[in-house]
Formats: C-alpha cells, sequence, structure tokens
C-alpha cells in the first residue's frame, strides 16, 4: 500500500552492524609486519584517534633498494593521509608511457592512461624509491603515533583469548595485547600461517632482474619522465625515474627459467643478466652495465585467500592478496586495504564485525587485480613481438583505448575515501 513502512523485523536489527557512537571506546590495534601496507594501516588509523602497535621483525625499517610505481588510486589515500606531497617530493611523477621494440628500439606510444593522471584521475602516478615512501610513512606514524612503532619483533603465532582480545607471540618470548591484530606481514606471513596454514604457490617459469641505477651513467636522453617498456619475445624490461630522475628503476622479466626463490636479496651476476637479453638493443645493455648489482626474483603465483580473517585476526596487502607485479598494483592495493580497514574500525564499534566490513569491501577487487596481473603475464611476451611489422599490430590491437580503459580505469578510479563499507 503507497505511504506504508516496511515493517523492521528483528532479524533485520541483529544483522545491521553497530555504528560506533561518539565517545565510545576505540580498539586496541595489533599491526605485525611494518612495510609499506603495514605502515599505512598505521597511520590511518592513528589519524582516527584508533590506539596502534606496529610489530616489525627488522632491528630497523629499510626496504628494498629498488622502485614502486604509486598509481593514482594509491596516491589518493596518500593525500587523505596528509602525506602525498612529501612523498611527491622525493619521487617522480609519471607523464606518460612508451613502449620500444627490443631489438631495433623502434618506439611507440599508443593509447596512455597515464598521459594526463591529474586530469583523468584526480591524481598523479609516481615512480617511488621505496626506502624514500617508507621514511615518509615511517616518520609520519611517529609522529601521528609517537611510540607505536616497535622494532625487532618477529611474530611467530597468536592466540585468541576467552574474552576476545588476542594475543600476539614474538620469537624472543615476549607478547603484546590488543583487540584486534592485522597480519600485514608480506608473502611469507605468519598471521596468515596461524590462520589459513601454508598457501600453495605454484611458479610461474618467470623471473625479474632488478637494480636502481645513478642516473648520471646513463646517456642524458634517458632521463625523461615516462615508464618505458621494452618488449619482445619471452621477456621486456621495464624502467622508469626515481627521486626526480637521479635514480633510474631497471626491471627485466625473463620467462622459461627454473630459479624460485622469492627474495629482495638474491643476487646474480652482471654476465648472466647481459646474456638473458643478448641480441636486445644498446640501451638495455646501457642500463644493465650499470647496474651496482643485479638482484633477482623468482614470480610464484597464488590464488587469492578466499577467506582472510576471523574473530579479531585479520591480514592485508601480499600476506592475503600476494600478486604477481605486471599490474603494478600490489603494494597500492595494500595502501588502499589499510585506509579501508581503519575507516572500518572508525566505523563500527564491534571488532569483529568491522573486520568482516572491512574483507567484504577488499576482497573482490584484490582478487580482481591478482586475476589482472596474472592475465599480462604473456601479453609482453608474444611471439609476434619478434618482428616489427608484428609488434606493430599487436601494439595497435592491444593498446588500443577501450581495452586499455578496460585494464586501467576500475582500479584507478576507486576512491578508497568514499567507497561504501
Ligand atoms: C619485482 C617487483 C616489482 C613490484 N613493483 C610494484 C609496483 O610498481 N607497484 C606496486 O604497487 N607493487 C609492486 N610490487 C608488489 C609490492 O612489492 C608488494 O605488493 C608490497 O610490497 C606488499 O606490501 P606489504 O606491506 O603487504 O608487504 P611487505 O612489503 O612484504 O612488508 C611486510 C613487512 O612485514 C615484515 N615481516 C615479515 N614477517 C614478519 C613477522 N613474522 N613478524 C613481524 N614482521 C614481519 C617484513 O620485514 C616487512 O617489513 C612489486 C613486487 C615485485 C616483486
Amino acid at each position: 500500500m503507497a505511504g506504508e513502512r516496511p515493517t523492521l523485523v528483528v532479524a533485520d536489527i541483529a544483522a545491521r552492524p553497530r555504528i560506533r557512537v561518539a565517545g565510545s571506546p576505540r580498539p586496541k590495534v595489533l599491526v605485525a609486519g611494518a612495510g609499506i601496507g603495514g605502515l599505512v594501516a598505521a597511520l590511518s588509523l592513528a589519524r582516527r584517534g584508533i590506539p596502534v602497535e606496529v610489530h616489525e621483525q627488522a632491528q630497523a625499517l629499510r626496504e628494498v633498494g629498488a622502485g614502486v610505481q604509486v598509481s593514482p588510486n594509491g596516491v589518493r589515500v596518500l593525500a587523505a593521509l596528509g602525506v602525498a606531497a612529501k612523498v611527491a617530493a622525493v619521487s617522480s611523477e609519471t607523464r606518460g608511457k612508451e613502449m620500444r621494440l627490443w631489438n631495433t628500439g623502434r618506439a611507440w606510444s599508443p593509447f596512455d592512461v597515464l598521459a594526463d593522471s591529474v586530469g583523468t584521475y584526480g591524481f598523479p602516478y609516481f615512480t617511488a624509491y621505496r626506502p624514500d615512501l617508507l621514511a615518509v610513512l615511517e616518520a609520519a606514524v611517529r609522529e601521528a603515533a609517537p611510540g607505536a612503532i616497535h622494532l625487532g619483533r618477529r611474530a611467530e603465532g597468536f592466540e585468541v583469548l576467552p574474552e576476545g582480545r588476542v594475543r600476539l607471540r614474538f620469537a624472543d618470548g615476549s607478547t603484546a595485547e590488543g583487540d584486534a591484530l592485522v597480519g600485514a606481514d608480506g608473502i611469507h606471513s605468519a598471521v596468515r600461517r596461524g590462520l589459513w596454514g601454508e598457501a600453495a604457490a605454484r611458479f610461474t617459469g618467470l623471473m625479474a632482474w632488478r637494480g636502481v641505477i645513478p642516473m648520471e651513467r646513463l646517456p642524458a636522453r634517458m632521463n625523461r619522465p615516462v615508464g618505458t617498456n621494452w618488449i619482445g619475445p619471452g621477456r621486456h624490461v621495464v624502467h622508469y625515474p626515481l627521486r626526480g630522475g637521479a635514480l633510474m628503476n631497471f626491471v627485466g622479466v625473463v620467462e622459461g627459467v627454473d630459479w624460485q626463490v622469492e627474495s629482495w636479496t638474491a643476487q646474480g651476476t652482471h654476465a648472466e643478466l647481459h646474456r638473458d637479453f643478448a641480441g636486445w638493443h644498446d640501451d638495455v645493455h646501457a642500463m644493465i652495465a650499470a647496474i651496482d648489482t643485479p638482484f633477482r626474483w623468482a614470480f610464484l603465483a597464488r590464488d587469492p585467500l578466499p577467506v582472510w580473517g576471523r574473530g579479531p585476526v585479520t591480514l592485508l596487502g601480499d600476506a592475503c592478496h600476494p600478486t604477481l607485479p605486471f599490474m603494478a598494483q600490489g603494494a597500492v592495493q595494500a595502501i588502499e586495504d589499510g585506509f579501508i580497514l581503519a575507516r572500518a574500525l572508525a566505523q563500527f564499534e564491534d571488532v569483529t564485525q568491522a573486520l568482516r566490513r572491512y574483507e567484504d569491501a577488499r576482497r573482490d577487487r584484490t582478487a580482481r587485480m591478482v586475476r589482472a596481473s596474472n592475465d599480462n603475464t604473456t601479453r609482453f611476451h608474444n611471439p609476434e613481438l619478434a618482428h616489427e611489422a608484428g609488434a606493430a599490430a599487436y601494439i595497435a590491437r592491444e593498446f588500443e583505448e577501450q581495452k586499455v580503459r578496460d585494464r586501467y580505469d576500475w582500479l584507478y578510479t576507486y576512491d578508497a575515501e568514499a567507497v561504501p563499507i
């Protein structure tokens, strides 16, 4: 009947989350791991007045010496947290992408969503040296929540206590207690192991060579605010500037290898790296020669976790959605996770309900990102790329405007401040 109000049944009320009322006690949150995801979570919680402790295994906060791309959806979060200007000051801003053919160096600038990231998505696209990004986040957490970061604390396991609180155990025998635990402890997460056991991983036969190069060692023409993607059969190279052009980040992906170590510290030799790119353009070899230490990382693929947390425990970042890096979104999604987690804990009074709302808000998006990264594995290694004619046709087809928009718009337009939780 028109104008009649629907009857609110008891089940509706029980299912409704309790919205936090102003002044109600805030939960204390333990975060295991002070990588990019853990620090963004800690800063987001602190900004909302939620007590937080971050427990990091390392004795000092040190990111690996490598580059990381931070797309506009991630920069939006950094801006909301008040650190985007500081990150901008230590980063390079990407003004476009270019593709080049492995042997002749012929360049294409196909349709490019990054040509005007601010105009298109409202925020810039940064490429940052990881230690610089981490230093900005660490300083912000120390300022917003003095004493929150605890170093030399390797999490080994946790117990949920009878009253619903959680106790985190460390390798040195010490413990910490809180109302919620967030495993932000990366790809080999101890918290995930405590929840769900070991995650099955498939070796992809792919590995990445990486290195960071002082820009003055390279020809001046290579110092451009552009992400360059060299494409060829069975391998590709990505390079982009860091620190406003003081450094160049190099990543060379090779397929058909049996190296299986996922580590930021495994080293190789210049001779091996030159050999892996035999026949490639001189610019590629100029970069290889200028790297101080070539590192290598094996790519293992994992299916996205169907369920992230239980009770007062949850996960974020690589701990629950480790990904191949072919969408450059692993760290960015960890940034979004940390921000949404804090929004949920600020919004809902019941901790377990807040954590489930956070997971529901994040699970499908991050799983889609993992699958899209898997799909991208072969995009740059297509056999058609061996010759210029095949490469031109392939690029025109694969980088046609609508296809590029379909691949990236859903990622870059995400508004972590406004999405419903
Ligand atoms: C070659 C390569 C290139 C990439 N490029 C990009 C890119 O351009 N853009 C992008 O967004 N992503 C990129 N990624 C992905 C990105 O590196 C990860 O997704 C991101 O680092 C995940 O952040 P995290 O905070 O979840 O985990 P991590 O960065 O792994 O941090 C985990 C932290 O937890 C600590 N820890 C681990 N175990 C414990 C424990 N038991 N107790 C306490 N502390 C612990 C670690 O010391 C570390 O500080 C790339 C990855 C690779 C391999």
